[in-house]
């Protein structure tokens, strides 16, 4: 290779000191391996030329031969603009210069014959072409023009400073000269010949100047390959160096709690997706490294069964166990519902929230620290740094994505050894996206519903449809069940948000009156007493209707419950939608869920809807989800570092991405070190990689 690709860009020939600043404070690029990695947004092509009675008013970028009629300065509100006629045999068109007007109106010559390249706009009658890129035609001739010319990403700024695409392209093209088009290979040979890949050099030629549709496709799939290859790679170094630095609790034998569940108080059989997700999780518990897995499992997967016979596995060995849940409501719950699984077993287990009296509170401090108290089930409180354990050595966090990293650490230092960790989550987040954001988490996915589920009818009803709604709901309610009806509640237009509820509120109690009817409120002005309250009445069935906003989207166990009503459909975000209607279907009974909406709808919101009515399985509507939103708004911004990829996408390229990881997982567990001589290429790029652009920044 003939130039460090580490060199600045200021040296590369034509770029110099103020073009350099401005593609480092616009784009970010400081060196030349920087630049040489500015891919391409997409390719037109220069072999066309239009004639301006062809133009669309599309907005794409044309190619006109034609020479400049006049000059003339229009005035505007700040300062002027400069607009020439520009004319060929077909009609005239205007170009507009907002700045540099001097310079433009001196360098160009009436009567010439220019190419001009550039977007139209449809303005006052006619095509206009600001700022249009310019060539004498005598000149455009001598140049080498591509059916596939590339188009650069760039900024107002970049080509109001006239680095306009022909100029970044020259720019590229003297990077090829000086480097002579030869890069290091990044990839191995076996990968490069299993793959059939494009060499390094011939995918970097061919992505900046495609010789034709087929190199320019095998130079696209190589280099997202390679940048989907590094990522994985990297996210499972760091899952190895995890396991292999910090070290958790073993829990090597299965005693008497685990098997005497299992054979004598399991109150079903487990599903196949159940039994393996628990021999994961027992060979992380097993081994002596710290576990850190995320269960993934849709609504009413059973994940709580699963949780308990973890925590069995813990008590096993002597340890105290955790499940911490984000709502009061949820613990109790879970309290609840695990207390009779602890009951034949003879182990204690206690609840923690914020509403725990202080002498009960002091009873379990105690027995925590003393090791009288096995397991503890709770909210945030958990948290607290007056809840020491003896021997914590398992901690289980419900619906994870209510928690945050920092809370998350909270529990890692409950003990000498962080605790293993096990997030249960009933969102399922699409498998590429968890690929490319927890890859250095362990995943286990209970993919199977437990046997017998009636799926739950969903159907899309227009506000106009209101009172056969109501007539249906009678209905339910008549045959005993009981029915949720639950508003939206947003930040932004809280006040409004609340009014609708009310009202909401109002008209069902109208429509179904006391005494034959009991209606249950529950909103997140309530205070936390009356919320549990108005829980519990529904819960005990002393209520046959509850009104809510989304506070009761997580967890909340009504089997008799078989109608879920979603006001204002429409509003909500898919995955909401999904877990809304989770609530239902929970018992032996058909259930429905009846997503109601005005007529006025989005694009999105139809295919919400849709998607909805068509599907019950959190992963499929997952999917739909991460096309609707983009993976960005689904993760948050917090982890949308690991998504700013340079030329792949992974909600596009899941197959790439697949195949990459796919691959850095096999060359690692045949070579973890990459010490191999066949490895060198991937150890070399790997250490450059750590080196200059540090990937742990943005991983959690
Ligand atoms: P989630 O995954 O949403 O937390 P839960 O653990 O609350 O689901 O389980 C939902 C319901 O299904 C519970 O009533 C639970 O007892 C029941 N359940 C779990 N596993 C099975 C199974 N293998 N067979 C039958 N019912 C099951
Ligand atoms: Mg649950």
């Amino acid at each position: 290779m003939s130039a460090n690709l580490q060199t600045p860009i200021d040296y590369l020939k034509g770029v110099g000191p103020n073009r350099a600043d401005l593609l480092r404070s616009e784009l970010g690029i400081q060196t030349y391996q920087d630049l040489i990695n500015l891919f391409p947004n997409r390719y037109i092509d220069r072999t066309r030329y239009y004639k301006i009675d062809e133009l669309q008013q599309n907005n794409a970028e044309v190619q006109v031969i034609g020479r400049i009629t006049g000059f003339r300065e229009v005035a505007q509100k700040r300062g002027k603009r400069l607009v020439a006629d520009f004319r060929d045999d077909t009609g005239v068109m205007e170009l507009v210069w907002f700045r540099g007007q001097k310079w433009i109106r001196d360098s160009l010559k009436t009567g010439q014959t220019y190419v001009i390249f550039g977007k139209t706009n449809w303005f006052n009658g006619k095509f206009s072409m600001p700022h249009p890129d310019m060539e004498l035609q005598s000149e455009h001739e001598s140049n080498l023009r591509s059916a596939m010319q590339a188009i650069y990403p760039s900024t107002e700024k970049l080509s109001n400073k006239g680095i306009t695409n022909r100029v970044t392209t020259k720019i590229m093209q003297q990077l090829f000269l000086e480097t002579k088009g030869r890069f290091i290979e990044t990839l191995p040979d076996s990968l490069l010949a299993e793959l059939k890949l494009l060499s390094k050099s011939e995918a970097l030629f061919n992505i900046h100047f495609p010789k034709n549709p087929e190199l320019l496709a095998r130079a696209q799939f190589r280099l997202k390959f390679e940048e989907l290859f590094y990522i994985q790679l990297q996210l499972i170094i760091k899952n190895l160096i995890h396991k292999s630095k910090i070290k958790g609790f073993t829990f090597d034998k299965v005693g008497d709690y685990f098997n005497t569940f299992y054979k004598e108080h399991l109150p079903f059989d487990l599903t196949n997706a159940q039994k393996r997700v628990l021999k994961e999780i027992r060979q992380d518990l097993g081994s002596n490294a710290q576990m850190n897995r995320l269960l993934q499992g849709d609504v009413g997967s059973g994940k709580t069964i699963v949780a308990f016979m973890s925590m069995l596995m813990g008590l096993d060995n002597g340890f105290q166990c955790c499940l911490m849940a984000p709502t009061a409501i949820l613990s109790v719950q879970h309290y609840q519902g695990l207390s009779e699984l602890c009951k034949p077993l003879g182990i204690s287990i206690s609840l923690l929230t914020g509403s725990t009296k202080t002498s009960d509170r002091k009873i379990i401090h105690e027995n925590l620290e003393n090791g009288d108290l096995q397991i503890l089930i709770g909210t945030h409180a958990l948290l607290e740094d007056k809840v020491k354990f003896k021997n914590l050595g398992l901690a289980i966090i419900d619906e994870q994505h209510r928690f945050g990293v920092a809370q998350r650490s909270k529990l890692w230092h409950k003990n000498t050894l962080p605790p293993n960790i096990l997030v249960m989550t009933a969102t399922p987040i699409p498998r590429t996206l968890a690929m490319s954001v927890y890859g250095d988490l362990d995943i286990s996915v209970i993919d199977e519903l437990p046997a017998g589920r009636k799926p739950i009818k969903t159907v899309h009803r227009y506000d106009s449809n209101r009172l056969k709604v109501f007539k249906f709901i009678r209905d339910e309610i008549a045959l005993g069940r009981q029915v949720y009806i639950v508003y939206p509640l947003i930040q932004e237009s809280e006040k409004m948000d609340y009014k609708d509820l009310m009202d909401g509120y109002e008209s069902v109690a109208r429509e179904f009156p006391m005494p034959d009817y009991q209606i249950s409120i529950v909103h997140g002005k309530m205070k936390p007493a009356d919320k549990d309250f108005e829980m519990e009445r529904f819960v005990k069935g002393e209520t046959q209707i509850m009104v809510a906003t989304t506070v009761i989207e997580v967890g909340v166990n009504v089997p008799n419950a078989s109608v879920m009503i979603i006001e204002s459909a429409e509003r909500f975000g898919l995955s909401q939608l999904h877990q809304l209607r989770g609530r239902v279907g929970r018992g032996a009974e058909q259930s429905y869920c009846i997503l109601m909406t005005g007529h006025k709808l989005s694009q999105d919101s139809k295919t919400r809807l849709e998607t909805m009515v068509r599907s019950s399985d959190g992963f499929e509507i997952a999917e739909v989800d991460l096309k609707l939103r983009g993976p960005g708004d689904i993760m948050g911004t917090q982890q949308s570092g690991v998504l700013n990829l340079r030329i792949a996408d992974i909600v596009k390229d899941k197959d790439i991405l697949q195949q990459a990881r796919y691959y850095a997982k096999n060359i690692l567990k045949v070579d973890p070190s990459l010490a191999l001589p066949e490895n060198k290429a991937i150890l070399h790029t790997y250490r450059q990689m750590s080196k200059y652009r540090n990937i742990w920044n943005y991983i959690s």
